[in-house]
């Protein structure tokens, strides 16, 4: 048996994620060399480069990008700029990536980037620089048959049109298959922004008729309130469920009759916090919304969210991962004593690079589909991974996070035994 991880690796995604592949590896009893390459980052390129301030002062950023995989395609996943960013969160994130594209069935390998940088300390032109400048450090890598970007915390369309662009500068023409998640006027694909809380509404569905829980009228909490997050709500409220809570960085609002989340998601377009007023309900923090006897809670904003303080305090019936990692190991093994059904990140929010593989594809044919089309393909594929995923776990008398696991590395694995080792 694999040793379960100690406290102290709880802020140690890497480890975290390496102790998923050894147990996955236990299951599947792969082969050792197989699993000693599966259990590493392939590559890392870190990154220090200046980038001139509107104030003509000169500032040193550090940047990453990792690709964890490439026996199924090319490198994908996203670039995050956050203050906090390390290397070892990035090559946590790359490691994903390529569970998250094996579960989903997508030809895409698993790579991750980031720049340590607040991007609310910069103005919009400084931002740009930054993008430019970060783009051409990592050149390299890049390319749509090679390592195809995508937006992630701090990052979004504009920063991916700028990726686009700068990559394109350097090819000296227009290669739009090269980053997804753009706007789409330079390519992007219509569903994209929306896909992640779309694909998340569609898998929560899913789980609740599998549990034999009613969708009319459940109680949702939401932990996050960005695109996932919001999307989500909005999309459980029209399949008929009561979203009672949201929550923010900044705070919470809640209202147990359930909220008006489109009103909500239009005051925070506004600018302003979800409290300001407007919308029926009362002041929550995010602690007492995560412990609020809700049907399905919804963590959709960072790591460790759920972690070992206050796993024991959540009464929910189905926690599903809309973040990356919002659930620790130590928590998660408190959860399941309590009953709770956990949703892996790797298929609950696989909606988003599922959309980006249509936006790439459509990119490389230049022939766009309309948005009934990638609703309808992005349901049918959460439907088919949900259900290749609860299948697993029954057959095997497994949690949904092993199955998940094991089916991914089980593919990852195939794909790199076939081709064998170079030279
Ligand atoms: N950053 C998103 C994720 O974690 C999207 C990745 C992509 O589309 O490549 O799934």
């Amino acid at each position: 048996m694999s040793v379960a991880p100690s406290e102290s690796l709880i802020e140690d995604l890497y480890a975290t994620g390496q102790h998923r592949v050894d147990e996955a590896a236990e299951f599947l009893h792969l082969d050792e060399d197989l699993h000693a390459v599966l259990r590493e980052v392939k590559r890392v390129l870190q990154v220090h480069f200046p980038v001139v301030h509107d104030d003509g002062a000169v500032e040193v950023y550090t940047g990453y990008r990792v690709h964890h995989s490439i026996a199924r395609g090319p490198a994908k996943g996203g670039i995050r700029y956050e203050r906090d960013a390390t290397l070892e969160g990035t090559k946590a994130q790359a490691m994903l990536m390529s569970w998250k594209t094996a579960v989903m069935s997508l030809p895409f390998g698993g790579a991750a980037g980031a720049v340590e940088v607040n991007p609310s300390e910069l103005s919009a032109r400084e931002l740009e620089r930054l993008t430019r400048r970060f783009t051409t450090e990592i050149g390299l890598l890049l390319g749509p048959e090679r390592d195809i970007p995508a937006p992630d915390i701090g990052t979004g369309p504009q920063v991916m049109a700028w990726m686009m662009d700068t990559i394109s500068m350097h090819q000296g023409f227009s290669v739009t298959a090269s980053v997804t998640g753009k706007p789409q006027a330079v390519g992007g694909s219509v569903g994209r922004v929306e896909a992640p809380g779309r694909g998340l509404a569609a898998v929560l569905m899913h789980t609740l008729r599998n549990t034999g829980l009613t969708l009319e009228g459940a109680a949702v909490a939401v932990e996050g309130f960005g695109t996932v997050g919001a999307t989500c709500a909005r999309m459980l409220v029209e399949a008929g469920c009561r979203v009672i809570a949201v929550s923010d960085h900044a705070g919470g609002w809640h209202n147990g009759a359930g909220l008006d989340i489109a009103a909500l998601q239009r005051l925070k377009l506004e600018g302003g916090h979800l409290g300001d007023g407007g919308v029926p309900g009362e002041a929550i923090s995010r602690e007492e919304l995560l412990a609020l006897p809700v049907t399905v809670l919804v963590p959709a904003s960072v790591e460790s969210v759920i972690n070992s303080q206050n796993a024991s305090q959540v009464r929910a019936r189905i926690v599903a991962e809309g973040a990356n990692g919002p659930v620790t190991p130590r928590a998660e093994a408190i959860l399941a004593e309590d009953g709770i059904v956990v949703v892996p990140d790797i298929l609950a929010n696989g909606g988003g690079v599922t959309a980006s593989y249509f936006e790439w594809v459509q990119d490389l044919q230049s022939f766009f589909w309309d948005e009934e089309e990638i609703n309808s393909q992005l349901e049918r594929a959460m439907l088919r991974a949900s259900d290749h995923v609860w299948g697993f776990a029954a057959h095997n008398h497994i949690s949904l996070r092993r199955a998940a696991y094991a089916i991914a590395i089980g593919r990852v694995a195939r794909a790199a035994s076939a081709r064998g080792v170079y030279p």
